[in-house]
């Protein structure tokens, strides 16, 4: 017999493995749906080569257990995709957490019953669920991005994406592979691709930023220190822009160990003659140059910064044609997210990879053989798309989720996304957004903002059932302040520049409104107006009672 759940929850990532031990901790019923056959999320399905993570392990895990904190250990200081799916298995065997998961199921449509006050989930497995409460637990980068090029289903060789790679070993020995995109994701797998196969054709339309990955393993002595000041750390992660500690070993010395660039530095890149700041990125490294101070809010330092890279690709890539195509001219350090490499320029001084640059020479359509641009077709046995994601709505819109009165989501963000806190829409009652648009979301360490918000809406629906009430949603006022407020404190910022196109600001993907998606203004900040919201039982919210 079914036990009919208080809470749907769509997604078996970090977010829906999380919901499901906290709901059960209150006792709540819990059952998640998950379109693919294990736990992981966005590293079940990113697993491509060189896919790993750029927010250091010790950081990027969980803090709700802290035997889970002490019994887990991490080989590298910034994981490989592999070791963390392996603690996400981990995690759902530890807590005895796929009894809840029903596996292979991919929900069609969400549906708000407003008589019953209930939410139905439609899958593609003709399996209908209902619950009171639904939480959307869906990922920000998890509906991949593939361009519509003209011919493109007549490809007759292997196609992939990166963030769709199969769980079978893919042989790339002896092929011509080509690939598309060079964002975060295409950075990390040229290096990989290009040592694999016979040839690789790297078709880039917009060069990157890009700063050399740390690559240590994990130390002992540094990993145990952290596991000593667990406690500390996590606090320091709540009280952080960006959910990562400042915490420094001191007792296993080596400074800097974990971390992704150099700190902040007080000084400003304008203050330093070109000779000190040419003898700084020689001896502190291109990492370096992302710690002054001024570079994120003053244009002409922002190019000094940009420059002293395009300087560092000139001298790292033999071929000066093939240098001068590497170099990111028409927008700025900060306007999209960081990318880390491993050898990307080396890459291109290996004799079996060739550079298209797409913008000079556009790809004029895909053929049975691989890849037609204005003036040259690239023979291809393998094509890869590393072409990114519909990033923060993709998922939600993707849902066909509708609410009261028969509103439909899409109709609900047709100029934008309009929320409250990036964790609940007006209109939706009693549907809750994991990290959704208008919170710190992809700006802070995801494990940091994933707990919260679990933390946060299991507490809100535990105070529901205690006070006989069973539905809440925001009301609008309180959603338009609130992304109003979103976008006020994005508007001067280096992400939202003239120049800047990024997913970030959805302008990745074709008619997509451009709208700078997750709050900037710091998780403290954030989190402490959603402390604010259940201090007060919940003013921006309209809560009531309807019929069982
Ligand atoms: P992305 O940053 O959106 O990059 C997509 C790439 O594909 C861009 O170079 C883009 O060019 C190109 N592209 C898209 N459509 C194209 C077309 N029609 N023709 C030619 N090129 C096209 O996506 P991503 O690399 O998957 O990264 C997305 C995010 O995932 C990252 O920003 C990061 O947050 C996360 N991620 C993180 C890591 C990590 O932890 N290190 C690794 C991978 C991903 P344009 O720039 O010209 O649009």
């Amino acid at each position: 017999m079914s036990v009919k759940p208080d809470v749907l929850v769509i997604g078996a990532g970090f977010a829906g493995m999380y919901a499901i031990y906290r709901l059960r901790k209150l006792g709540l019923q819990v059952q998640v749906l998950e379109a693919g056959t294990d736990v992981g999320g966005t590293w079940y399905w990113n697993r491509y080569p060189g896919s790993r993570c750029d927010v250091p392990s010790l950081e990027y895990s969980f803090g709700f257990s802290p035997d889970l904190e002490q019994e887990w250990d991490w080989p590298e200081v910034f994981s490989a995709q592999p070791d963390i799916l392996n603690y996400a298995n981990h995690i759902a065997d530890r807590f005895d957490l796929r009894r809840s998961i029903c596996f292979n199921t991919r929900a069609t449509a969400v549906t708000y019953l407003e008589q019953s006050n209930q939410w139905q989930i439609d899958t593609d497995t003709g399996t209908s669920y209902h619950a009171t409460y639904c939480i959307m637990a869906t990922g920000c980068l998890s509906v991949p991005n593939k361009p519509n090029i003209d011919g493109a289903e007549r490809f007759q060789g292997e196609t992939y994406h990166t963030g769709l790679w199969p769980k079978e070993p893919v042989d790339l020995s002896g092929k011509r592979v080509g690939i598309i995109g060079t964002g975060s994701s295409g950075v990390q797998a040229i290096p990989e691709l290009a040592g694999q196969a016979q040839h690789l054709t790297v078709f880039q339309r917009t060069p990157v930023y890009t700063v050399p990955a740390n690559r240590k393993r994990m130390r002992k002595a540094v990993q145990d220190e952290f596991k000593e000041n667990y406690r500390q750390i996590r606090a320091m992660q709540q009280h952080n822009r960006g959910g990562v500690s400042t915490f420094r070993p001191i007792k296993s010395v080596k400074p800097n160990l974990n971390r992704t660039s150099q700190p902040r530095q007080t000084i400003d890149i304008k203050s330093l003659m070109p000779e000190q700041r040419q003898q700084q990125l020689d001896q502190q490294g291109l990492e370096s140059i992302l710690g002054f101070a001024d570079i994120y809010n003053d244009l002409e330092a922002n190019e000094i910064a940009n420059d002293l890279f395009r300087h560092n690709i000139k001298r790292r890539v033999k071929d000066p044609q093939v240098a001068e195509k590497l170099l990111p001219k028409n927008y700025g350090l900060g306007c999209k997210r960081q990318v880390l490499d491993r050898d990307y320029y080396d890459t291109f001084n290996r004799d079996n990879v060739l550079l298209v640059d797409v913008q000079e020479n556009p790809i004029k359509a895909i053929d049975s053989t691989g890849v037609q641009t204005t003036i040259d077709h690239h023979e291809l046995d393998v094509l890869v798309y590393a072409t990114g994601f519909d990033a923060m709505t993709g998922a939600l819109l993707n849902a066909n989720i509708t609410g009261r009165n028969g509103q439909t989501l899409q109709e609900k963000w047709q100029f934008g996304p309009v929320a409250y806190l990036g964790l609940q829409m007006n209109g939706f009652p009693n549907l809750f957004t994991v990290t959704g648009p208008g919170s710190p979301s992809v700006l802070c360490n995801m494990l940091v903002a994933i707990e919260q918000h679990i933390n946060w809406i299991s507490k809100c629906i535990v105070y529901l059932k205690e006070n006989g009430i069973n539905q809440i949603e925001p009301t609008a006022s309180s959603e338009l302040t609130w992304i109003s407020h979103v976008n006020d404190v994005a508007k001067d910022s280096m992400f939202t520049a003239p120049t800047c196109n990024s997913w970030y600001l959805g302008a990745n993907i074709p008619d997509k409104p451009r709208i700078f998606m997750p709050y900037v203004g710091g998780f403290p900040q954030y989190r402490e107006h959603c402390e604010t919201e259940q201090d007060n039982h919940y003013p921006g919210f309209t809560l009531g009672r309807s019929a069982d």
